[in-house]
Formats: structure tokens, C-alpha cells, sequence
């Protein structure tokens, strides 16, 4: 058995194209270290003076959120996500399922009761009660798959108001896939640390190159270019960032997408480092959400019939039951069986 299943539990088949997953954010690790390298002193102190500040509030507060309020969480080379503000914690939810007036007198496991009780029946209002806050840094390409998520509020970094930094994506080597042969969208496995090395030192030329381009055109004196259009030779990889506003419900709708082995390993990483963030503020729809949505499988209804037949002790080959070359190479990869010789 090896690591790779969404939610890390162990499957037969190994990830082919495996994720670092970030350790788990803890409500006692905390100050998470803030990692100077991909910030400038200034963003430094002001994170610093952030965090200086305390408010007293009638509102309900999550120890944990608190405690990571404004700390970068390191994602990828010099990226980041760093909770901004939040609303909610998971009683909010059982508060608003029961449209009650407060606190009540009901204890954290019954809550734990109703909270996967609505995850399972998937009535999901409830979770769009809390919402969280995020900034993030984030490679172009990244930000161009994620803003696919219609249901957040987003507000970039203007490159046509201000000058785009030199900072540039670079992916560690193991990151670099092969292209697979099944997914047409895929990688598969790592390519040689030659070609990885090979395909690292263009990228840096390329991104050199388009910046001093960049560059030379801004800084062109009564003949500048402007900012707008100077940039539009940089490449996919340089660094944008955000703010992206998502309530509850949709963020793990985006979670179970991103999250997913099938998904980039970059976007994939940064779902990851959310869900660590996730799994800390909302423990107990955290549990639920693993249990009944990312480490859960939806069939057909083809694969059902060869999954009873297979329980009444009478299997059947996937394809005798319909299902297509795709579909049964799916569902074994889904079951952690290995591929079909
Ligand atoms: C592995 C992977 C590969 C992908 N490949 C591609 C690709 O090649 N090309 C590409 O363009 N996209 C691609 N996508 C993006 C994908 O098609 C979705 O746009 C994206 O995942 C957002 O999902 P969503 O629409 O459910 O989320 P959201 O936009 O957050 O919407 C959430 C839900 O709200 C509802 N909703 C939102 N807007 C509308 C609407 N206008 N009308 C009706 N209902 C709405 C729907 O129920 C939707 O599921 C890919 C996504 C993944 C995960």
C-alpha cells in the first residue's frame, strides 16, 4: 500500500504524479514561520503590524484561524495563500441548519452528527453560512485554471496599474511529468533529472528574456510603453496575486475538484494547503467532507452491477457489463486495483 489517495489514506496503486502534501496546520503549531524568502521586508512588517493588532468581538471565533490570520503558507516555489479574514466555524453551521437563536446547549459531537448528516443528504446551504478570505500568489497558468470557480469573489493585482514583478514559477524537477499516454490533459511519473534540468534552464532563459523585453519597454523614457501592453510578452509562469473570497460550500466543491489526483500538481498543491487550513477551522466538516466526498466514489450505474456481482461471488468482466476501455481502467484506478494486464 502506498500514500495518494485525496485525503493521503493509503490505495494499491501508487499516484502516478504524486503531491507533496503540506503537514496539516495544527491550532497548537502556531505562529506558523512566516517564510521570508517570497516576501519583501515591507510585506514582512506589514504582516507584523497585522497581527499586532486584537479586537475584542461578540462574533464566533476559531482559535485556530485566529492564530493563522495573515501568515503565509508557503505553496510552490515562492507562492503563497495567507487567510485574510473568515467567517463562521462549524457551529455556525449547525446553527443556521437549525435556524436557531444561539449557542444552544447542544454538545460538539451532536453537531458533529448533524454537520455529516448534511453532508451525506448534500444539503448544503448550511455551508455557505462561513466564508473565508484568502491572498494568494500564484503562478499566471494556476490563477487562469482557478478563476474557472465562478462562485468566489476575485480581485487581482493590476499589471496595467503597477509594474509585474521579476518573479518567475520554477518547478522542481520531480514536478516535471511525462506526458501521458491515457490522459490527454495528464502527466505521468517524472521525466529524467536530464530533461528536467534541460527543460528548467530554457524556462529561466525565456523568463530572463521576456522580463529584460519587459523592462527596456517601461523603461523607454518619453517613449515608454505602457504598462498594459508592455506585458504581453511574459510568459504562463510568472507570479500574479489575489484575493478570492469563497464561502464554505463552494470552497470544498473547489477542494474535491483540485484536490484530485486528475487535477495539475500545481493547483493541486495549492487545494492542499487549503484543505490544511480548511481542515483546522472547520474540524468536524473537515471529517465529514473527507468521508463522504473526497474519499467517496460516485459509479454508474454499469459498475454497480459488476460490484454487486463481484459481492454475490459471481464476477463479471467489466466489459460484459458495458462498460468502455476508459470507464473500467476508472473504476479500477478508483478501487486502488491495479490496471487490467
Ligand atoms: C481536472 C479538470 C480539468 C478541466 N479542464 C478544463 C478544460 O480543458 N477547459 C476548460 O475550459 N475548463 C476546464 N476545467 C474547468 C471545469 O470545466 C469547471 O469550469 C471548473 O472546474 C469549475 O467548476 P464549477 O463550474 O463546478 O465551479 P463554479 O464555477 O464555482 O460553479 C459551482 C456550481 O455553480 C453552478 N453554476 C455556476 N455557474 C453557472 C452557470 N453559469 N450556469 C449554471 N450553473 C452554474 C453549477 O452547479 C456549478 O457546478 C477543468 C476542471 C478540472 C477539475
Amino acid at each position: 500500500m502506498v500514500p495518494g489517495g485525496r485525503s493521503g489514506r493509503p490505495r494499491t496503486v501508487p499516484d502516478p504524479y504524486p503531491l507533496l502534501v503540506p503537514d496539516p496546520i495544527e491550532p497548537d503549531q502556531t505562529p506558523v514561520p512566516i517564510d521570508t524568502t517570497r516576501l519583501t521586508t515591507e510585506q514582512v512588517a506589514d504582516i507584523a503590524t497585522q497581527r499586532a493588532v486584537q479586537v475584542p468581538t461578540r462574533r464566533a471565533t476559531s482559535e485556530a484561524m485566529e492564530q493563522l490570520l495573515f501568515q503565509p503558507v508557503p505553496v510552490l516555489d515562492q507562492g503563497f495563500v495567507r487567510v485574510v479574514d473568515y467567517m463562521g466555524d462549524d457551529h455556525a453551521i449547525v446553527q443556521a441548519a437549525r435556524v436557531s437563536y444561539g449557542a444552544g446547549t447542544r454538545t460538539v459531537r451532536s453537531d458533529a452528527g448533524l454537520i455529516d448528516y448534511l453532508m451525506r443528504h448534500q444539503h448544503t446551504s448550511p455551508f455557505e453560512m462561513c466564508e473565508l478570505k484568502l491572498h494568494v500568489k500564484l503562478p499566471v497558468f494556476v490563477a487562469r485554471q482557478w478563476i474557472r470557480h465562478r462562485t468566489a469573489s476575485v480581485n487581482e493585482y493590476s499589471g496595467r496599474y503597477s509594474e509585474i514583478a521579476d518573479t518567475f514559477y520554477d518547478p522542481a524537477p520531480d514536478a516535471i511529468g511525462r506526458q501521458s499516454a491515457t490522459n490527454r490533459q495528464g502527466s505521468t511519473g517524472a521525466v529524467s533529472a536530464e530533461v528536467a534540468d534541460a527543460a528548467r534552464t530554457r524556462w529561466r532563459e525565456d523568463a530572463d528574456c521576456a522580463y529584460q523585453h519587459y523592462r527596456d519597454l517601461l523603461d523607454a523614457g518619453d517613449e515608454a510603453v505602457a504598462r498594459e501592453v508592455a506585458r504581453i510578452g511574459l510568459p504562463l509562469s510568472h507570479y500574479t496575486e489575489w484575493y478570492w473570497k469563497v464561502d464554505l460550500h463552494n470552497l470544498l466543491r473547489f477542494l474535491e475538484l483540485r484536490m484530485d489526483r486528475h487535477a495539475q500538481h500545481e493547483i493541486r498543491a495549492y487545494a492542499t494547503a487549503i484543505g490544511s487550513i480548511v481542515a483546522a477551522w472547520v474540524p468536524a466538516t473537515w471529517a465529514s467532507f473527507t468521508a463522504h466526498r473526497l474519499d467517496a466514489l460516485r459509479i454508474s450505474g454499469r459498475a454497480r452491477t459488476v460490484i454487486s456481482a463481484a459481492l454475490e461471488g459471481q464476477p463479471l468482466a467489466l466489459g460484459e457489463a458495458g462498460l468502455s476501455t476508459g470507464e473500467a481502467r476508472e473504476l479500477r484506478e478508483a478501487l486502488g486495483l491495479e490496471p487490467d494486464a
